[in-house]
């Protein structure tokens, strides 16, 4: 793969129909002030709008798309952008590099986007752009944004300084207050399909067959999710020997003692960052449990089928579903910030069937 294809649209997968719409943009030289990314996490809305951003601005001699379609040699900006940024030009590597000073990047600080951030948001827009043709204020995670926060925002989206595009980013619509969403051209990011998925695992990671399944069937439409399971501490089967160990756990636990349950619940909440991902594990495997009475051809944990098969058969499916139920619970109490030590402590206790 060339320097140049490992930055352009092309490095988005399954992603088709908003690099096209992004792409005609480009042609026809219709920037929008204010443009909004919504789809899951994962899937390459900030990436994109990072090509955006190299796109609007790229200096390099390249050939450009002209509004009928055209490939021209011709160099003239002013008219339409090219689709495919060079890389090379100094505002290209600027952009690449994360130092570009009127590539303006805001995201959630803990779990909000404070109206502090907007203010100094404002500040800075109210000066000219440094250098950059286009300045971009990058927005991820814009359905962080707090009422006042918003309301901020959308003074700047009503009055759009100079040479200033918005891109913000959100996993929904409904998520954000229905006055920006009016000001921004909405563009929609799919889940990427599993099959996408495991061929980018081929191509990048050495699975074998049954492996890229399991991966691609967990990262849940999600390739940095696929990304990050590849990519751990200890090798691409790291989350793999995980998984085994935290599904030996949950079988174990109805024959340990108590004092046994709360060990683990105190190993497993050092750890915060990792708990939505245990608690992944452990779901999905519960729902394996129930899926295999069905359909066990469609269990997502395939390389246990054996042990799954007989545990299955040992546990009912309204047991099943109360577990479930024990887990997701816990995480909508881990999202509110409960404390975390006690709620796993409660789950563990409900999933023994104290
Ligand atoms: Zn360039």
């Amino acid at each position: 793969m060339s320097g140049f294809e490992a930055f352009g649209f092309n490095t988005l997968i399954d992603q088709k129909l908003p690099v096209q719409l992004l792409t005609s943009l480009l042609s026809k030289g219709t920037i929008p002030h204010a443009l909004l990314f919504v789809g899951p996490n994962g899937v390459g809305k900030l990436t994109a709008a990072g090509i955006f951003a190299m796109a609007c601005n790229c200096a390099g001699k390249k050939d450009y798309l002209l509004p009928n379609g055209e490939i021209t040699a011709n160099d003239s900006m002013d008219l339409h952008y090219t689709a495919d940024p060079c890389g090379r030009c100094r505002s290209c590597r600027k952009i690449l590099s994360g130092n570009h000073p009127d590539i303006i990047s805001i995201k959630p600080s803990g779990s909000l986007i404070k109206i502090g951030q907007i203010r100094t948001l404002c500040n800075t827009l109210a000066l000219k752009p440094y250098e950059a043709k286009n300045r971009f204020v990058i927005i991820a995670g814009a359905h962080a944004m707090n009422k006042e926060a918003g309301n901020a925002l959308l003074k700047m989206l009503e009055e759009p300084p100079n040479r200033t595009v918005f891109i913000l980013t959100a996993l929904q619509k409904s998520d954000l207050l229905p006055t920006i969403l009016s000001r921004c051209q909405q563009i929609m990011f799919n889940p990427v399909s599993c099959e996408c998925i495991e061929s980018f695992l081929e191509k990048n990671y050495d699975f074998n067959n049954g492996e890229r399944k399991i991966y691609s069937k967990m990262a849940d439409g999600s390739l940095s999710k696929a990304q990050q399971m590849a990519q751990g501490p200890g090798g691409p089967r790291y989350w793999l020997i995980r998984r085994n160990w935290l599904i030996d756990e949950a079988c174990a636990l109805s024959s340990r003692p108590i004092g046994s349950l709360l060990a683990l619940a105190e190993k497993l909440s050092k750890k915060k960052d990792a708990i939505t991902e245990v608690l992944d594990v452990i779901v999905t495997w519960l729902r394996d449990l129930v899926i295999h009475k069905y359909y066990p051809e469609k269990i997502v944990n395939s390389d246990l089928s054996d042990k799954i098969k007989k545990i299955s058969l040992q546990e009912s499916v309204e047991s099943l579903v109360s577990k479930i139920e024990a887990v997701r619970t816990a995480q909508r109490k881990i999202d509110a910030n409960a404390n975390l030590r006690l709620t796993l402590e409660i789950m563990l206790m409900r999933l023994a069937q104290l």
